[in-house]
This record gives C-alpha cells, structure tokens and sequence, in this order.
C-alpha cells in the first residue's frame, strides 16, 4: 500500500456528517504522570488534637483507586466516641488558645497552610487522582492551585473582618461541623477550612469515604504548620460519622456540600436547634446557545462545562439547549469534538476523561443511561477506547429528549449530556428554570443584551456567559432551590463563619 493510500484511509469519515477520524488521526503516545510523588501509607488515622490517634473501635474501611480498583489504603472509621472527642477538642481550641490570638496571627496560619500546599502540590494532586479518579491534568493545574489560591485569599481576610462588615463587630461562631463530597476533596476542604479559620472557627472536618487520602495529608501540612491543637480535626468514615457530626450537640454550624437528599437529612436534624447551617447541594446547569453566539468557542464551552471531572461536578452544565438555527451545527461539532476526548488512565497527562469516583456512582451513571434509552432519548457516545479494569464510562449525549424526562430533570452526576433546542430567549429561560435545582448556568451570545437578560432570568446562582466553570475564591457559590443554602467564597464566604 503506498504512503498516498494510507493516508487517504485516515481520512474515512466515520459518519456522513463527519468529516474526520479523529479517534485515530490524533492519537496520543502515553505520558504517565510519576506516581512515586505520592507516599502512601497503608493506614491512616484519624487527626484528633495535633495527633494522629487510631478509632476507639479499631474499625477501617479500604479507599480504592476507581482506576484500577486497586486499594490503596486503610482509613480509620470514626464513631460516635471519636467524633466527641474531636469536637471537645475542637471547643478546647477555640475557648482557650485560638481565641486568644489577633486576626494578624491567624493570617500568618492561613499563609504558611497556603505555601505548604504549594510546595506539595505535585504530590497532592497524584493523590488526588489516585484516591478519586480525576485526570492529572485538572488536579494539577485546577483543584491544587485553587485550593492554595483559596488559603492566600482568605488568609488576606483574617485580619482585615472589620472592613467586610464596616459599623459592626464580626465575631466567629464556634465549632464548625463540615462535611465535604468526593468531587473536589482538599478543593472542597480548602472551601470550607480557609473562611472558618480566618473568622476564628475551629473545625471538625469529615472528608467523603472514597476519597479521605489528600485530606489526611492536610493533616499533616496543619501539624508541620504549627497550628495550636484541636483547631482543625479531621475524622474519616462514612454517611454515619457525618450524621454523628450533624448530630453533635456542642456543634454550633454545619457546613455541608453533597447530594440534595443528604442535603435534606441534615436540614430536618438541625431544625429546632440553633445550629447554624450552609448547603450547598445538588444541580442541573442549563447551557444556552443563540444562534449568534461563537460556535466554536461555545462547543469548547459545552465540552468543559459537562466532561471537566467525568460530570462530577454539582455545578455540571448537563442540559444543553440550542437555538433551532444552530442546532443541526452544534450538534454535529460537539459529536466531532466528543471524538477527540481521551478516556483512560488518569494519570496520563493526555487524560481528558478520568474514572467514576466509584463503583457505586459507576452503577447509577449506567442506570441513568438505560433509563434514558427507555424513555426513548436517542443516544450518542465517543467510539474511544476505554480500559477494561476500572470504572470509565465513554462520554455521552442524549438527543431527542423531553423537558419531563428523567434524564432532564435528576442529576445524573456523570459524563452525560441532555440536548434540547428552542426558538425564543423567553422559551429557553422557560427550560431552563424548569428543574428542581438553580445552581449554575451558562449562555453563548455575541450580544451583551441578552447576557443581561439571561443572567437575571435564570434562577441560578451563578451564570457564566461565553465561558463555563470558572472559579475564583473571590466569587461567591450557592444555589436556589433544591442546590441548598447559604453562599461560599468571596465576602459572602465571611458572612456564613461570623456572628454579626
Ligand atoms: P454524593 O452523592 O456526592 O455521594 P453524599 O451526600 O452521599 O453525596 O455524600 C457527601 C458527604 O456526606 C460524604 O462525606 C458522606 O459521607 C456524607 N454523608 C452521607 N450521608 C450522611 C448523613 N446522613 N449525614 C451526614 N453526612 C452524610
């Protein structure tokens, strides 16, 4: 065969609408990311008072890597005794040395944990990848950078609470109860650790059970850091141990990010008590293209706004809905653009598309695809290899789908997108708001006029326009509806760990 034949294969439209293969014109040769930045232990404790102590019960539970199933470590269960003995210390702290010290002190904190971050961040965001699934690419250059950028940010506002709150007297609220997802884990930590440290808080901090590994590493960056004991504890164990948090009588505010049902396990524990609590739930993010907006750049939009971190991400954008004009373009360079995303080994630095978290969210993702199959949605995913141990799944959209469909309305948290169209702005803002959630949104246009009129038409907390998952620890987060209560990060982050 000669050179001129082969190339021309290459070539071979795999659809009628499609113009190249992409799949095998851009194949990647491997770039494994050195996993020996990470030292893994094979157990680790809970951190409780400045020390690393074993769970009265003697009880661990096997954290895995979603990629190979492979475990990598044991982590200690935290019962009913040992989140006591966490919160006492916790009260210990903050009614004796924590208490004592200036803003200014605790500022100096907030840097030296934001520096430490940063000069592990390599080995940090192994781990993250490793105990969670995420490709290298996104720990690395998203969650551990942001995480520093969240410590260096409220860090600048220990010692500066007066001039966020100008006339009034800012004071912390007590012992802070947080319980965090498996998405994001040290960037949810850093989300709920870095506002309860500036304003004077201490912390009982509960990290999700699939993936505990980069939080006990933070243990250790607090005890290097010198900070007092009992300020921050970290205890690992499952949905039991957080509702013994929940739970905790000397517990004064519960910071929660996870799944809306949990969401509303906890706000019926904590009516009736004078717990404060922030929530920050589930969600169903609309995107919406005009027919005017950049297609390309809104396709790249999609891509990153659905497929960053498989869809695991409460702020998702996983209901796409596009201008009749557009659609047929869209969505045949989204089919395209779907082609040339990398599935496989998260470590690899070419990974676009990581594992699923678990086994368990690997099920429920597969159970939402053959319920969108069933309720008749015609279905799309990338021809990609996918490796055979682990849990991928391909990336998928759905078409030809309703507004009343199961898979429009429930968060799917996976790498699934629903695609609808429509002909007016008032059409698509109908569809938009038309889900039990409001956490995030976003809009293609080239016209600033109608960015305006979406943005205060969709009930979402945040809407991104021309772009998608952007973050900031300067912007506040938070939902409308059934995505919870309160808000995070920014000024607003201070108003939820202060008492005014
Ligand atoms: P997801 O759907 O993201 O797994 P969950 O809401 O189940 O979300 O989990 C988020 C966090 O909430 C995890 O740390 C989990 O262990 C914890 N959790 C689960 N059930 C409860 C509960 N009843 N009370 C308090 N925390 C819980």
């Amino acid at each position: 065969m000669s050179e001129a034949t082969e190339t021309k294969d290459i070539y071979k439209p795999t659809s009628p609408n499609s113009k190249l293969d992409f799949a095998s014109v851009w194949e990647y040769a491997s770039a494994p990311q050195d996993a020996s930045f990470a030292e893994v232990k094979d157990r680790y404790e809970l951190f409780i008072n400045g020390e690393f102590i074993e769970p009265s019960k003697g009880r661990y539970f096997k954290s895995l890597n979603p990629a190979t199933e492979e475990e990598i470590a044991d982590i200690a269960e935290a019962t009913q005794e040992d989140v006591d003995n966490a919160v006492k210390a916790a009260r210990k702290a903050f009614e004796g040395e924590w208490s004592s010290i200036s803003g200014k002190e605790r500022a100096k904190y907030l840097y030296r944990i934001a520096r430490m971050i940063q000069e592990r961040s390599r080995e940090l965001a192994v781990l993250e990848t490793m105990d969670g699934g995420k490709p290298i690419r996104e720990s690395r250059d998203v969650d551990i950078p942001l995480v520093a950028a969240h410590f260096f940010y409220y860090a600048g506002w220990a010692d500066k609470l007066e001039y966020a709150f100008p006339g009034r007297t800012p004071e912390p609220i007590g012992v802070c109860g947080q319980i965090i997802p498996w998405n994001f884990p040290l960037l949810m930590l850093a989300w709920k650790i870095a506002p309860a440290l500036a304003c004077g808080n201490t912390v009982v901090l509960k990290p999700a059970e699939t993936t505990s590994l980069t939080a006990m590493k933070f243990a250790e960056i607090v005890r290097d850091a010198g900070l007092p004991a009992g300020v921050i504890n970290i205890v690992t164990g499952a949905g039991q141990t957080g509702a013994e948090i929940v739970n905790h009588k000397d517990i004064d505010k519960i910071a929660f990010t996870g799944s809306t049902n949990v969401g509303k396990i906890i706000r019926k524990a904590v009516a009736g008590t004078d717990k404060r609590y922030t929530l920050e739930l589930g969600g169903k993010g609309a995107l919406v293209i005009f027919d005017d907006a950049p297609i390309d750049q809104a396709v790249e939009g999609i891509i990153n706004a659905i497929y960053f971190n498989q869809g695991h991400v409460c702020c998702a954008g996983s209901r796409l809905m596009v201008q009749e004009g557009v659609a047929d373009k869209v969505i045949r360079k989204l089919k395209d653009r779907l082609e040339t995303l990398i599935v496989g080994d998260p470590l690899d630095k070419n990974t676009d598309v990581g594992a699923i978290n678990s086994q368990q969210q690997y099920e429920t993702v597969n159970k939402y695809l053959e319920v969108g199959v069933e309720e008749g949605a015609d279905i799309y995913q990338s021809k990609c290899s996918i490796p055979e141990q682990g849990f991928f799944i391909r990336p998928t959209l759905f078409t030809n789908v309703a507004q009343s469909n199961r898979i429009v309305q429930e968060e799917i948290f996976g790498p699934v997108l629903t695609v609808q169209t429509f002909r007016t702005a008032d059409e698509a803002i109908q569809k938009a708001n038309n889900t039990p959630y409001g956490l995030a949104s976003g809009v293609w246009t080239d016209k600033g006029s109608k960015i305006f009129k979406m943005g205060s038409s969709m009930r979402s907390g945040v809407v991104w326009a021309n772009t998608y998952n952007k973050f900031d620890p300067t912007s506040p987060f938070g939902g409308y509806k059934e995505s919870g209560v309160g808000r995070e990060g920014g000024m607003h982050g201070l108003a939820a760990y202060t008492k005014i």
